[in-house]
């Protein structure tokens, strides 16, 4: 529900969306001919390493995939069938991957190796088979190097609006988010699991042996440094992470993959999925990872046009897609289907320094003075002088801009360029 007032009379109010009642079952979307799972590693391994896997190779349902045995980065095989290309991708801000794709057989075979070790060790188990399950576990909360887990969030609200994802799992297999719970406690050792939902859904939460918390549904209440603040009572210092604070942040769906998982001894791979067509009607849906968007929007009979956008996430903070190939990610929240007669038009007007970013920014960055250092690409004066580092990545500041100036999108590059030229420093 989005409520914008009329620019410099009021704060627009943005209210997450409620799912009062259980939706019917998500669409099962049909395991395609071909998957494409995207790795996060550096390309340069594709001259291949000792145990890689290579072009013809043939895999199993629930197979580890790394293209170098002594490469800790894997995905997993959401598919039987055979390796098809394995080539370079460039993602957002020339994020580089390596697409693994696997042309599907219809006879689906399951590699039975998390069974073995998960039998051992939930540690090992998690870190190294479900990282790259449905919700996507993150990778700190499972590094050999983290420091204590004081306390693990359990998100059963999405962060961004229009999203229903993590409410549709927590009205849908709360057993399973329970026993994902039980298994994260004793795997992680976290001194306090607190788990974060509406409050029309904190009945259901109470099952879990988990302190509950209720969340405010205006938006960006819902983000991890705003539940950081609000309900945690912790600030994160600019230029800090929560993990660094001993807080870990988790997907309610998340959990639930790691419920299924130990219960079943099989690698859960349906992803669920807010679908937001062209009218704004919602369809939670349930594809395999790596799945093509096309196959989706064929099974919901949506229909393209040349100039539509799609954006994987939510309104104010999702990024689009510029290809109906793009597969289904381990974090696929959310798909939008925007039709280019109703998109909001993007000028080259000049900030006129009205002053609404910074009346709406819930950190007080002084955004009209950080954007044009930003324009001039000057990021690292941006986060010496006006606290580009403290931006919580909310997107209010883009929404409300009247100059249309799209200033989360230089605020996401210049953060994504500043970590990357510390990691070339570091190396
Ligand atoms: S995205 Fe914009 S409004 Fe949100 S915290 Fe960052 S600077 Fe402030
Ligand atoms: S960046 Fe946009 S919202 Fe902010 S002061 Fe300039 S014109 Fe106004």
């Amino acid at each position: 529900m989005i409520k914008k007032s009329f620019i410099g009379l009021a704060k627009p109010r943005l209210m997450y969306e409620t799912l009062e009642s259980l939706l019917p079952e998500p669409q099962n979307i049909a395991i395609p001919e071909k998957v494409t799972l995207l790795l996060e590693t550096d390309p340069a391994l594709l001259s291949g390493g000792q145990g890689s896997i290579k072009e013809k190779d043939k895999v199993k349902t629930g197979q580890k995939l790394t293209l170098a045995e002594q490469n800790a980065e894997y995905v997993i095989a959401t598919v039987t069938g055979t390796i098809s290309s394995i080539t370079p991708f460039t993602g957002n801000f020339g994020k580089q991957y390596i697409a693994i794709s696997i042309a599907a057989v219809p006879d689906e075979e399951i590699n039975g190796d998390f069974a073995k070790v998960a039998e051992k060790n939930l540690f090992n188990g998690i870190r190294d088979f479900l990282l790259s399950c449905p919700g996507g576990i993150p990778r700190p909360l499972f590094s050999e190097n983290r420091g204590k887990v004081k306390t693990l969030v359990v998100c059963g609200i999405d962060n961004d609006l229009l999203i229903t994802t993590s409410q549709h799992m927590v009205k849908a297999e709360m057993n399973s988010i329970k026993d994902g719970i039980d298994i994260l406690k004793k795997a992680t050792a976290a001194e306090k699991i607190i788990f974060v939902v509406p409050r029309h859904l904190q009945h259901e939460a109470s099952a879990a042996d988990a302190s509950i918390k209720i969340i405010d549904l205006q938006y960006p209440a819902a983000l991890p440094r705003m539940i950081m603040k609000d309900v945690l009572g912790q600030v994160v210092p600019a230029g800090r992470t929560c993990e660094d604070l001993g807080v870990f942040f988790i997907s309610a769906e998340a959990a639930a993959s790691i419920g299924t998982a130990f219960k079943n001894g099989v690698i859960p791979l349906n992803k669920k999925i807010t679908v937001i067509k062209k009218d704004g009607t919602a369809t939670v849906v349930s594809a395999r990872i790596g799945t093509p968007l096309s196959n989706i929007f064929t099974a919901l009979n949506i229909n393209l046009n040349e100039k539509d956008r799609i954006i994987l996430g939510g309104p104010m903070t999702g990024s689009a897609v510029y290809s109906t190939e793009h597969p289904v990610l381990p974090d696929t929240d959310a798909i939008i289907i925007q039709d280019s007669l109703a998109m909001p038009s993007v000028s080259d007007y000049p900030c006129i320094n009205c002053g609404e970013c910074i009346r709406i920014c819930p950190v007080n960055v002084p955004i009209n003075m950080l954007v044009r250092l930003l324009e001039a690409g000057l990021y690292q004066e941006a986060a010496d002088e006006y606290d580009l580092m403290a931006c919580i990545e909310c997107g209010l500041c883009a929404y409300v801009c009247p100059a249309k100036i799209p200033i989360f999108q230089y605020i996401r590059l210049a953060k994504y360029e500043l970590a990357r030229l510390q990691v070339e420093e570091e190396a």
